[in-house]
């Protein structure tokens, strides 16, 4: 059976049949060529090797059966130059192996640009596990299966990805995933993490729509009229931050009615109007406005909607807004539209969590230097940095942001070198496989 296009499941049945429990594939550093651990996995090692989109030499990709839960666990690691790869462990359904395997190997990379552009020592990782057909993945008992079974799978891993929280993974999985491995952030607060990063995740944003203003000399947030789409945790403190910057007007949808009511109870007497709407309704990307915020889901920024946008920046919370990004960033500047790439506006999520094991301190100078308009690798001097080396090259700014994150996950950390690399030669050399 071709696993690259078969389910999940069938992946976990190919693996039982041959007695296994766990597989990967790995770059060899030496001739960098990708090798599978088990010949069962070679369709998917094949389709990695004729990829041009997703698969970019990633150091690693682990597949476990969960120990009691039985499901299929993945832990995708892009680089690790910059240091242990890092990145949220998502639950979620997948058709099929590739799109389980193409979304661990594309949100692996975007997590190490992420952390490059923000100057943090973390190279690029992402935890995917595939929901079961038929199973009720609300179920606290079978969450907590899981969750403590990621855990584990991550201790053998010994250290070369380092979890965190993501889409589909709550406050408390985080602490289910904490009682068997060392080897997350995104730790609830009492038990000595970060807490809810939404609060930086908001500002942090905001900063970027401050640069984006400044570059296309349109002034401050005072008086600017925003459309956005989710009214959920981001947008929440989102609008707390833009009302303090005196914009004029905030237009929100959001599919969610108890969204929808939260945000009006909490802004009866504020310029913020909230509308309930129809999934798949698009009709807010359209609404009059000078800065557009996409704080919902990815992939919302495409042929079908970029012509009706009527704001002259997009700036945003949600991950992967372009739908295929250097078709619709191309778009985006046709239409003299500044965009702001996701994972360079976004960072304070990661950037909250990523240092959590050196304590904790109010206004972290740590953290509050990323939103500080003067420090050179905060999100405001990096998104000038961005905008300008695309005004200079004439590339879009999603490719410039591109280009500059890969070029400095390349640096080396300056203590641990690329330790990531070697942990990963060491489960090859002893065989992680046959655990
Ligand atoms: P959330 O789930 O609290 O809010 C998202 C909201 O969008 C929900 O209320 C949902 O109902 C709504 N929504 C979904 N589809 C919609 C549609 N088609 N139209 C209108 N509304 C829709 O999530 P959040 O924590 O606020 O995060 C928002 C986005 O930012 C997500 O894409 C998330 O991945 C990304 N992000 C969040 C953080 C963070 O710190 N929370 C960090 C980085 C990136």
């Amino acid at each position: 059976m071709v696993l690259w296009s078969a389910s999940p499941e069938a992946l976990v049945e190919a693996l039982r049949a041959e007695g296994l429990r766990r597989a990967y594939l790995v770059m060899d550093p030496g001739s960098c060529e990708l090798r599978a651990s088990h010949p069962c996995l070679e369709s998917i090692a094949t389709a990695l090797r004729a990829d041009r989109r997703d698969y970019r030499a990633h150091e690693g990709c682990f597949f476990e059966i969960g120990q009691t839960s039985g499901h299929l666990l993945g832990a995708f690691v892009h680089m690790t130059r910059r240091g242990q790869a890092a990145g949220g462990v998502r639950f979620w359904s997948y058709d099929t192996v590739e799109d389980f395997v193409r979304d661990g190997l594309r949100l692996s990379r975007g997590m190490g640009q992420k952390c490059s552009l923000a100057g943090l020592w973390w190279g690029g990782g992402k935890g995917v596990m595939a929901r079961v057909p038929g199973s009720d993945h609300r179920d606290p008992d079978l969450r907590r299966e899981v969750y403590r079974d990621y855990g584990r799978f991550i201790s053998d891993l010994r250290g070369c990805y380092v979890t965190a929280e993501d889409v589909g993974t709550t406050t408390d999985d985080m602490a289910e995933i904490f009682r068997t491995t060392r080897h997350t952030t995104c730790i609830p607060a009492e038990l000595g993490g970060s807490g809810n990063p939404s609060v930086l995740t908001a500002t942090g944003v905001v900063v970027a729509m401050e640069a984006a203003l400044e570059d296309t000399g349109m002034g401050t947030l005072a008086g600017k009229t925003v459309a956005m789409q989710g009214m959920g945790n981001v947008s929440t403190y989102m609008i707390r931050d833009l009302l303090a910057r005196k914009v004029k007007r905030i237009v929100g949808s959001d599919i969610d009615e108890r969204a929808i009511e939260a945000i009006r109870r909490l802004h009866e007497q504020d310029p913020v109007h909230a509308r309930l709407v129809q999934p798949g309704d698009m009709s807010i990307l359209a609404e009059p406005c000078d800065i557009l915020v996409p704080n919902a889901t990815g992939a919302v920024l495409n042929p079908a909607t970029i012509p009706t946008i009527a704001g002259r920046v997009v700036c945003g919370a949600a991950n992967n807004q372009l739908e295929q990004s250097d078709r619709d960033a191309a778009a985006l500047r046709e239409r003299g539209i500044l965009y702001v790439p996701d994972f360079l506006a976004n960072r304070m999520g990661i950037v909250n969590c990523a240092n959590e094991q050196y304590g904790v301190i109010d206004n972290d100078p740590a953290i509050a230097s990323h939103l500080e308009r003067e420090t050179p690798t905060g999100i405001f001097q990096r998104c000038l940095e961005v905008f300008g080396r695309a005004r200079e090259s004439g590339r879009t700014t999603a490719e410039e942001a591109e280009l500059l994150a890969d070029e400095l996950a390349q640096e080396l950390h300056p203590i641990w070198g690329h330790r990531g690399q070697l942990i990963i030669d060491a489960l090859v050399r002893q065989g992680w496989d046959r655990g």
